[in-house]
């Protein structure tokens, strides 16, 4: 059995797997991140993947894959920009292969995911597929005829960054303003809940102390029909659609799969958003990409990075990272 290392980098926690090679994991290690320092990470990175390696036969592992959200240049494992450590230009992949015996790749998280998806979740079987994790942020991947999309730097898939509320919308992380993942994301739930407060000065979500906050709890109020999680809840499935028709109309995928912490709203989330993507799809045939939620959940990074270490890189081919 041929088995990876896959290895989830985030900016309080890394979490190295050993994932075989049907997609399942069989033992996890998990180091916290205390400091932000490139030596401090990869201290806490060494610890986490070697604990990994240390459960299996060392023949077995056929590389260690890596994802972390940011710019990352795939071919030489680069951070070019990251978000969670404020690094630009750290050459990770160098530091990394200095360590270990085994081929090191390092990749954008969502595209490692999206690869994950595409190769042992709901985006098995088709050609061309897409992964929207809505999280804090919003994420992504492009699969266009059995390849994942790159674009000229690293940049295809940046879904959450197309902007859909240019005039009205939230200010983005990035600094836009109506940005998709500023309204569709977990906290975009958040901040139309927020925004709508005023015209609900009798709502019981207000009631709840600041840290209490979250998506989960707003989705929840809207499934039990509270007025005021329900319009929160409304506002961002209409913006959530205007984010997937766009998408559509760019790629037309078989498959859309709804990832990240929302997405565990499942049927209720689906059944409201459907309609609506149908409602502002024209040109690209209705009906012809299917949303569903997505079936790695919180494995996705680290079994993506793994498939990425399998496959040799994030595509195949001469020459590709
Ligand atoms: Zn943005």
């Amino acid at each position: 059995m041929r088995r990876a290392i896959g290895v989830d980098l985030g900016g309080s926690h890394v979490m190295a797997a050993v994932v075989e090679e049907d997609g399942t994991i069989k033992h996890r290690h998990e180091v916290d991140i205390v400091d932000h320092q490139l030596d401090a990470v990869l201290k806490a990175m060494r610890k986490a993947i070697t604990g990994a390696l240390d459960q299996v036969e060392d023949a077995s592992i056929v590389g260690i894959g890596v994802g972390s959200p940011g710019n990352i240049d795939a071919k030489t494992g680069t951070i070019r920009y990251s978000p969670n450590f404020h690094w630009t230009n750290v050459p990770l992949g160098e530091r990394l292969r200095a360590m270990f015996d085994h081929p090191v790749y390092i990749a954008n998280d969502a595209r490692c995911a999206t690869l994950g998806e595409y190769t042992y979740g709901v985006g098995k079987g088709t050609r061309n597929f897409v992964l929207l994790t809505l999280g804090t942020g919003i994420g992504g991947g492009i699969i266009s005829e059995g390849t994942l999309l790159l674009g000229n730097a690293m940049g295809a898939g940046e879904f959450g960054h197309h902007t859909i509320r240019p005039v009205d919308g939230f200010v983005c992380g990035c600094g836009k303003i109506g940005c998709f993942e500023a309204q569709a994301s977990g906290t975009g739930l958040m901040r139309h809940a927020l925004a709508l407060a005023p015209s609900f000065p009798r709502s019981t979500l207000l009631d709840l102390p600041r840290e209490k906050w979250g998506s989960k709890m707003i989705r929840k109020a809207a499934a039990a029909g509270d007025g005021h999680g329900l319009a929160a809840w409304n506002r961002w499935i209409d913006d959530l659609a205007i984010g997937l028709s766009n998408i559509i109309a760019f790629v037309n995928p078989e498959v859309i799969a709804l990832g990240g912490g929302v997405s565990s709203a499942g049927d209720f989330l689906v059944g409201a958003v459907v309609p609506k993507v149908e409602e502002r799809t024209t040109m690209v045939p209705r009906g012809t990409t299917r949303i569903v939620i997505a079936s790695l959940i919180n494995d996705a990074g680290a079994v993506g990075a793994a498939t990425m270490a399998f496959r040799g890189g994030l595509t195949t081919g001469a020459g590709a990272p």
